[in-house]
């Protein structure tokens, strides 16, 4: 069975067509529409997908926000912006006519990592640190997605009470200091206006040189 995979990231959407061996046949990346509306999204999914039409027979979809019996709500406005409840697996199952499963995009992610592991793995946490923190738990084998679809979410944990302002509209959460824009906005001196990226590059010569 061919599956069409779908990424809905806060700056980019993602397709691609994985063949029944699990490798990626072809695949196609879309910015994600500037305006963030309900329209928008559903016109630039239909878009991405179209490439891929009658070639797959079910659709798995990995996003950033909260997914919770299949509808989407972006949690930090400034990744997704005022979509809320927006109806992610009927759209993709209205688009495509096939059979659609949705989860938050960490905790897909653990779940792919967690596949990777020695089977005596049963337990698992995992945290991803991009644009945001995101994470997952894999508990007795299976993956916690939580009655509200925040299972694992570890982003929006309190991490300092006088923090800096976070996304989501409360203050000093994990995200709002670790994420890949806390690191950037927390640069000072020679780092100030340095992505993320860039300061970890230097973070790994720095060892390197210290190594050597
Ligand atoms: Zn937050």
């Amino acid at each position: 069975m061919s599956t069409l995979a779908i990424d809905i990231g806060g700056t980019k959407l993602a397709a691609a067509l994985i063949d029944p061996r699990q490798q990626i046949i072809d695949r196609q990346i879309l910015p994600t529409p500037a305006s963030r509306t309900p329209e928008a999204l559903r016109e630039a999914l239909r878009s991405l997908i179209a490439p891929f039409a009658g070639q797959a027979q079910r659709v798995a979809v990995a996003s950033t926000g909260i997914i919770r019996h299949g509808i989407l709500t972006a949690l930090n406005p400034d990744n997704l912006g005022g979509l809320a409840q927006f109806p992610l697996v009927d759209t993709l199952a209205q688009l495509t006519g096939l059979p659609c499963l949705a989860v938050n995009d960490a905790q897909a992610a653990a779940w792919a990592e967690y596949r990777a592991l020695p089977g005596e793995v049963r337990d698992m946490a995992f945290i991803t640190v991009s644009t945001g923190v995101g994470g997952g738990i894999i508990s007795h084998g299976k993956l916690l997605t939580g009655r509200q679809g925040m299972a694992g979410h570890i982003g929006h944990t309190l991490a300092d009470p006088h923090g800096p302002l976070c996304g989501c509209g409360r203050r000093g959460c994990v995200e709002a200091i670790a994420s890949g824009r806390g690191i950037s906005a927390q640069a000072v001196d020679a780092l100030h206006g340095m992505t993320a990226k860039e300061i970890y590059v230097l973070h790994q010569q720095g060892i390197r040189r210290r190594r050597a």
